[in-house]
C-alpha cells in the first residue's frame, strides 16, 4: 500500500489547532446557530421555550446541555419544509431520506451551506489520502440520497477529476475503473464487496487496479472488513461518516495515517454523547447515543439531534479535533435475542473469521410461539463446495458466535451470489417477527 499521508502544511490551520482556539469558535458559532434556530424556526421556538431555555442561556459550550433534543418524528410533524430557517427562494439544494420508515425527512442548505458541505467533505478525502489531481471514482447513489453528490462536491473542491458513476451496473464499475485508473473510490464498503466479486468474475487480479484508497461509509463495517478490503484491493480503507439531517457525508472521517476512529470536524458539528435510556450526557470515553449540533448551517440549524448511532467520543490523534470510535450500531439496529444485545457488527466480525465463507451476510429473525430465533445466510467464497463443507462452515461460524456473542444461530450457507447485493447501504436485517 502507498504512502498517503498528507502533508500537513496542507491542511486547514483549524485541524491542527489548539483545544482552545476550536472550543472559543464553537462557542462563537453556537450561539449564532441557537439565535438562527429560535428566531427563524417555530418548531425551535416553541421547543426552546417548553424547555425555558433561551439562546442567551448560553454562556459556554457545557451550556448547551441545558437545551432540548431534537428526534426525527420532530423532522417529520414539520414535513417538508416547517424545518428550515431561510425562506424557500434562498434554498439552493434539497436532500431527503429514504422514508422507508415513514414520511421522508428532507434537508435544505443554502449556497453556503452547500460550500461548507464541499469543503467538510474535501477534508475529509484529504484526510483519507486524496490528493488534487487524483482521479476520484464516486459510486456512491446519486440523487436526493447525499451521498453521491456529497461526495462529488468535495472531490471537485479538492481538485480532483471526478467520475460520478453513482451506483449499480457492477461491470460497468469495474470497466470503468480498469479504464480510467482512478486513485480514489468512494462508494459504500458492502457494495465494495460486489464489485470485489466483480473483479474476480471478470478474471482481474484486484490488486492489479489503480485504487490506492477506498472512502467507504453510510454504513457500519468492522475492521476485520477493513482487513480485508485492504487485502483484497491493496489500498487504504478508511471510514467516512455522515447523515443528512446534520450534512450528509463528512461529518467524520478517519485520517489514513492512523485508522483510529474517525475526527470529527467540530468546527462545523458539536458532537454530545448520551446514555440513550436517560438522556444523559456521558463523559468522553463512555459508549452511548451520538447527538448532533450544526455550528454553522443556515437553511437547516439543527440542534442537540439525536442520531441513534452508538459510539464514543475520544481525544485528537492525527488531528487535533476529537474522534468517534467506528460505529458499533444504530439503537434501531439492535438485535434482542433472548436477553442478549446483538449487533449485526458483532457477527460481522465472527464472519470474517472463517476461511472459505465470503464476506456477505443477511441475518433473519423469526418467532414461532414466544422464541425468538436468528438465522444467518452466508456464502461460500468459490463454488463446489460439498454438502459436509458447508455444514462444516456452518458449524463453525455458529460455535464462533455462540461463544462470543453468547446467542445461538442456525446458519445457511449457499453459494456465491446466494444473498442479494445493493448498489447502496446493505439491509443486513429482515425482521419477520411482527409478520408470523
Ligand atoms: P437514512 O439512512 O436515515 O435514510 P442517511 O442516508 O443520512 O439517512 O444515513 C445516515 C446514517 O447512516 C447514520 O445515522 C448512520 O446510522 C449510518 N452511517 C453513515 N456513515 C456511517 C459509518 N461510517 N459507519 C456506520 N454507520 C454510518
Amino acid at each position: 500500500m502507498k504512502d498517503l499521508k498528507p502533508d500537513h502544511s496542507t491542511l486547514e490551520p483549524i485541524e491542527i489547532a489548539s483545544k482552545d482556539e476550536i472550543s472559543a469558535l464553537q462557542l462563537q458559532r453556537m450561539k449564532q446557530t441557537l439565535a438562527n434556530a429560535y428566531e427563524n424556526v417555530n418548531f425551535y421556538r416553541k421547543n426552546f421555550d417548553d424547555a425555558g431555555v433561551h439562546p442567551d442561556d448560553l454562556r459556554e459550550v457545557s451550556d448547551l446541555a441545558k437545551f432540548p433534543f431534537t428526534v426525527k418524528q420532530d423532522l417529520r410533524d414539520n414535513y417538508p419544509f416547517g424545518m428550515f430557517a431561510v425562506p424557500r427562494e434562498r434554498i439552493a439544494r434539497l436532500h431527503a431520506s429514504s422514508g422507508t420508515t415513514g414520511k421522508p425527512t428532507v434537508v435544505a442548505y443554502t449556497q453556503n451551506d452547500v460550500e461548507m458541505w464541499a469543503d467538510v467533505m474535501a477534508r475529509s478525502i484529504r484526510a483519507a489520502g486524496g490528493k488534487p489531481g487524483n482521479i476520484a471514482h464516486v459510486a456512491y447513489g446519486y440523487g436526493l440520497f447525499t451521498g453521491g453528490l456529497g461526495a462529488h462536491y468535495g472531490a471537485e473542491r479538492l481538485g480532483c477529476t471526478v467520475v460520478p458513476v453513482s451506483g449499480g451496473m457492477t461491470e460497468r464499475q469495474v470497466n470503468l475503473i480498469t479504464d480510467f485508473k482512478p486513485e480514489i473510490i468512494l462508494v459504500t464498503p458492502s457494495y465494495m464487496l460486489a464489485i470485489l466479486d466483480e473483479f474476480t468474475r471478470q478474471g482481474i487480479d484486484p490488486r492489479s487496479s489503480s485504487l490506492d484508497v477506498g472512502v467507504f461509509g453510510a454504513e457500519p463495517w468492522t475492521n476485520a472488513m477493513r482487513a480485508d478490503i485492504e487485502q483484497a484491493f491493496d489500498m487504504h480503507a478508511v471510514d467516512i461518516y455522515g447523515m443528512s439531517e446534520i450534512i450528509g457525508p463528512g461529518v467524520a472521517a478517519e485520517c489514513v495515517e492512523t485508522k483510529d476512529g474517525l475526527h470529527i470536524w467540530e468546527d462545523h458539528f458539536y458532537p454530545e454523547v448520551i446514555n440513550p435510556h436517560t438522556g444523559e450526557l456521558v463523559d468522553d470515553g463512555e459508549k452511548g447515543e451520538l447527538v448532533f449540533t450544526s455550528l454553522t448551517k443556515e437553511a437547516f440549524p439543527i440542534i442537540r439531534y439525536r442520531t441513534r448511532d452508538l459510539t464514543r467520543l475520544l481525544p485528537g490523534t492525527a488531528r487535533s479535533m476529537r474522534r468517534m470510535e467506528k460505529i458499533t450500531g444504530r439503537t434501531d439496529d439492535m438485535i434482542i435475542l433472548r436477553g442478549v444485545n446483538v449487533f449485526p457488527t458483532q457477527i460481522e466480525e465472527q464472519l470474517l473469521k472463517i476461511t472459505g465463507l465470503s464476506p456477505h451476510y443477511q441475518i433473519f429473525l423469526s418467532r414461532s410461539g414466544r422464541m425468538d430465533a436468528m438465522s444467518i445466510k452466508v456464502e461460500t467464497d468459490g463454488p463446489g463446495r460439498t454438502k459436509e463443507q458447508k455444514e462444516s462452515l456452518a458449524k463453525e461460524l455458529a460455535n464462533h458466535i455462540k461463544g462470543i456473542v453468547g446467542v445461538s444461530a442456525e446458519i445457511d450457507v449457499g453459494e456465491p451470489g446466494a444473498i442479494d447485493r445493493s448498489a447502496g447501504k446493505a439491509v443486513r436485517v429482515v425482521d419477520n417477527r411482527g409478520s408470523e
